[in-house]
């Protein structure tokens, strides 16, 4: 192990849309062996932003698990539902500072333009100069610029997009009036000081968006590692919608040396009980035995 990295503060920031299945708890094992193996803090944040979306009793179900597995998060739990008054702020900063403006589009009118990108359609930035008369705003969005936004991420290497031909001017406060995942992402990390963020490589498409609003925001800069994608043998990611099952904190040495040998980490036969694996995967950590690309689970 390498000296301690005491400026190294990473997270794990679950939706608790669904129960842990072996996609995120593969994911947790390595933000946290990734933070604890540099000698860093290792947080956790419950993403409960978005109550329609969420299933009753999973965020407590998620913190047992995560406790039976032997996790340890340093500090208390955040959660995004309290912290409402901080994405208000941010937003209001983001306003003042001409970077974010209300938007009256529907959706209908915004796919009849048919601008699709990489994650969904791109808005036409009908607004971007100013609502037509007779319109109030529904959403408001964040402007982004007309250029690449490139980054180096940890393990899938250089990322870049052209934002505003990738993704658009992007949602900030939704029309349904929840916050959206990546304004509270952003706000948080930047509150909550972290460094590192170690996440599913889902999110490598949200990046540079994020990176771009990180810097309206005024954010320091960040480090970014795309764990691989878990997918199923249909190839899609494992998730509630794909009817991923819940794990079983009662088989967690089995599950933690599944997790192991998803990130390239085989542990050996005699390596048996929940701590001793855990043990063992904090000395021989290495993020150079992690596969890039996609793990089948099958
Ligand atoms: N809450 C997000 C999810 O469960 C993860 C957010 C992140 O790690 O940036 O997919």
């Amino acid at each position: 192990m390498s000296a301690p990295d005491f400026s190294y503060r990473g997270r794990f920031a679950p939706s608790p849309t669904g129960l842990l299945h072996a996609g995120s708890l593969t994911t947790a094992v390595g933000s946290y062996l990734e933070a604890r193996s540099r000698g860093g803090q290792w947080l956790l944040r419950m993403e409960d932003l978005d109550p329609p979306r969420e299933m009753p009793g999973a965020a407590t179900n998620i913190l047992r698990t995560l406790e039976a597995f032997g996790f340890e998060w340093d500090g208390e739990v955040v959660y995004q539902s309290q912290r409402h008054h901080l994405y208000r702020a941010a937003l209001e900063q983001l306003i003042r500072q001409g970077d974010a403006y209300g938007c009256g589009c529907s959706r209908k009118e915004i796919s009849a333009h048919g601008l699709r990108g990489l994650d969904g359609m791109v808005y036409p930035g009908t607004c971007r100069h100013g609502l037509a008369p007779g319109r109030s705003p529904r959403a408001w969005r964040l402007k982004v610029p007309d250029r690449t936004l490139g980054f180096e991420d940890r393990l899938q290497g250089y990322y870049a997009q052209q934002l505003q031909q990738d993704i658009g001017d992007f949602v900030l406060l939704r029309a349904d009036g929840f916050w959206a995942y990546q304004l509270a992402v952003v706000v948080d990390d930047i509150e909550q000081g972290i460094s590192d963020i170690v996440r599913g490589a889902d999110l490598l498409v949200s990046t540079p968006r994020q990176l771009w609003l990180r810097q309206c925001l005024g954010g320091p800069a960040i480090s970014h590692c795309h764990l691989p994608l878990m997918v199923n043998l249909a190839g899609e990611k494992l998730s509630k919608q794909t009817l991923a099952p819940a794990i079983s904190p009662r088989l967690a040495a089995d599950e933690l040396r599944l997790a192991l040998l998803r990130l390239g980490h085989a542990a050996p036969a005699d390596v048996q009980s929940l701590a001793e694996l855990w043990s063992w995967a904090l000395t021989h950590w290495s993020l150079s035995r992690v596969p890039a690309g996609p793990v089948v689970i099958g």
